[in-house]
């Protein structure tokens, strides 16, 4: 069954399969995947999926995808991309799967590729854009231009899979308002979903020889958040679902600065709900009892607590408030705050 089943309240299962490079023409200056993982072999494919599904929990009752990760999957030489779309079309004729997904590089995708992939049963591909800024691009050895992703987002549109963008907020030459404008570049985009992914400068890159020579500084944590928070408004407000925010712990990563966090995506909803508790105070007075939904009281609290410690609020909560509201209790719908009107105090 291709495009598969979603039950509602469980999440799908997205079973990773590393290419680590297979198939980048080049080492773009921030990159080494290697630190992940090794490229998976094709022959492991089916055994490493079978493990990782057997491994979830209900996993009969969720949407169960593979997605290769980590490359550029459309760039491959065809006789070995050929060998992992043939196992991965295995395990979804099988229905082991449902779907099967792909990162790439924007600039080598072809109408003719994504027909084979559509073929195949892939639903989604993801195009690491990482700037719309051709400055950006360019200080970071990414080897393509802005246009090349608005070119390749219009194919996979066209092609009838989900298009995923992924940014890097803080690469080289990147400054906020040319971070903005590409904000602003990929909501036009219109993509289905994104990844957030604030620069770290990684030992045996090109960005770390840079960074030991002093030719770049990277985001401080507060500033790697901020932007974030703003793309992730920006997106989701326009239908875009956001997947992860800042890398996924990994044993191997070797990251030598910039702004890592292992709760990272935590740390940008937390600010949201630190600037709607503010916005509220300052318009209705330090004393107001804030309300969110249950299921946002931890980001309303903060990281290890600071929003609530610093701000000094009381609580509580509403499960009939949406979620993405802080709303002053007591009050009507204009003592509401939402992640909509907070966009203009973020950078
Ligand atoms: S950023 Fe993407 S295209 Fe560049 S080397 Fe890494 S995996 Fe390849």
């Amino acid at each position: 069954m291709q495009g598969g089943v979603a039950i509602a309240g469980l999440s799908p299962i997205v079973v990773p399969i590393f290419i680590s490079n297979i198939g980048c023409p080049h080492r773009c200056l921030f990159c080494d995947q290697r630190q992940f993982s090794d490229p998976v072999d094709p022959e492991d494919v089916s055994r490493i999926v079978l493990d990782f599904i057997a491994s979830c929990d209900r996993p009969d009752k969720r949407r169960r995808l593979i997605a290769f990760y980590g490359g550029s999957f459309t760039g491959i030489n065809p006789d070995l991309s050929e060998k992992y779309i043939v196992v991965a079309q295995r395990l979804l004729k099988q229905g082991v799967v449902h779907g099967i997904k792909a990162s790439t590089r924007p600039d080598m995708v072809s109408g003719r590729i994504l027909s084979r992939l559509k073929d195949a049963g892939f639903v989604e591909l993801e195009l690491g854009a990482q700037s719309m800024d051709d400055k950006v691009l360019d200080a970071s050895g990414r080897g393509h231009g802005a246009e090349h992703v608005i070119r390749a987002s219009g194919l996979v549109k066209a092609s009838g899979m989900k298009l995923g963008i992924q940014i890097m907020p803080g690469l080289p030459g990147e400054d906020r308002e040319s971070f903005r404008r590409t904000v602003d570049e990929v909501v036009r985009l219109n993509p289905d979903c994104a990844r957030i992914y604030p620069t770290v400068v990684m030992r045996g890159t090109g960005l770390f020889k840079l960074y030991e020579k002093g030719g770049y500084e990277p985001l401080d944590i507060d500033e790697a958040v901020s932007r974030s928070l703003y793309a992730y408004i920006r997106l989701t407000q326009a239908g875009c679902r956001i997947l992860r925010m800042g890398l996924p712990p990994s044993k191997g990563l070797r990251i030598e600065a910039g702004p890592y966090h292992e709760s990272f995506g935590f740390l940008v909803k937390a600010k949201a709900y630190r600037i709607m508790t503010q916005r509220l105070m300052e318009h209705a007075g330090s004393n107001v009892q804030v309300l969110v939904h249950p299921k946002d009281v931890s980001e309303l609290l903060g990281y290890r607590r600071n929003n609530i410690e610093e701000l000094c609020f009381s609580y509580s909560f509403d499960e009939d408030l949406p979620r993405g509201y802080v709303q002053m209790k007591g009050a009507t719908e204009r003592g509401c705050i939402q992640l909509k009107d907070i966009i203009e105090y973020i950078l």
